[in-house]
């Protein structure tokens, strides 16, 4: 069953991890990857984690992670806005995520972008009509994640993409999505591995982010029915290359 894959991207939530527990196998396997020279990228739609962190907290749970492997959406909205050369922006998000936005010029009065990411308690009232009255005053809306609801922190809530859609709608406006299932991640990510995308693999628990993007991105892809993976999300028409019941079984690709 051996494949020529010389990269792997790996989800996180649900793939390696799932509410604060290590898959079995899931370190191990990245130090056997690690071993047979395959670059290892950590592609997670964390909004509140830099990607500092989100190595830090890795290696905490007993992974062998650098931190210029690992790729949040904060890191990857951050680095997409430096290309655009902001004049000022609000970014609407806490946690380390946050740091990654250090070189820029903040502001919460007439903002030129609005960035969009976990607000957490800072996703009120206030703050949801302000930015309703910036957008409509012709401030950009980049907003980090699709997503509109997230299971990782325990319960089912509300996240990002929900409040950028309901404001998109009420300002009549189209905001720019950057975290999975969205190209630019996937073609940032590809940027740092130097390998030809039909040879790396990428690997989620969710079709509708980790496998649609693979899909859009060219690359070939594996869906562990892990983490929030429901029978019923294989009822449609993207077809992931691979369906493995957990992260170990990765390894079959590879020996
Ligand atoms: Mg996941």
């Amino acid at each position: 069953m051996k494949e020529k894959f010389q990269g792997i991207i790996f989800d996180i939530d649900g793939v390696l991890v799932f509410q604060e527990r290590v898959y079995p196998g899931a370190a191990e396997l990245l130090d056997f990857l690690r071993e047979k020279g395959i670059a290892i990228r950590i592609l997670s739609n964390s909004t509140l984690k830099s990607r500092k962190s989100c190595a830090e907290k890795l290696n905490s749970m007993g992974f062998n992670i650098y931190e210029s492997e690992t790729i949040t959406a904060s890191f990857a909205t951050a680095k997409y806005l430096k290309t655009l050369n902001p004049r000022s922006c609000w970014v609407m998000l806490k946690g380390e995520g946050l740091g990654e936005f250090n070189d820029f010029n903040h502001v919460t009065e007439n903002p030129e972008y609005i960035v969009l990411g976990d607000f957490r308690e800072g996703f009120n009232f206030q703050n949801m009509n302000k930015t309703l009255r910036l957008l409509q005053n012709g401030a950009k809306f980049i907003v980090m994640i699709t997503e509109i609801v997230d299971n990782s922190m325990g319960g089912v809530e509300l996240t990002v993409g929900a409040y950028g859609k309901m404001l998109e709608e009420a300002a009549n406006i189209e905001a720019t999505y950057i975290g999975k299932p969205n190209k630019y991640v996937f073609e940032m990510t590809l940027k740092t591995m130097d390998i030809e995308k039909n040879k790396v693999l990428m690997v989620g628990d969710k079709i509708t982010t980790d496998i649609v993007g693979a899909k859009k991105a060219g690359l070939r892809s594996v869906l562990v029915k892990t983490g929030e993976f429901d029978e019923s999300d294989l009822d449609c028409d993207i077809k992931p290359d691979y369906i493995f019941d957990s992260i170990k079984d990765i390894r079959k690709l590879f020996e």
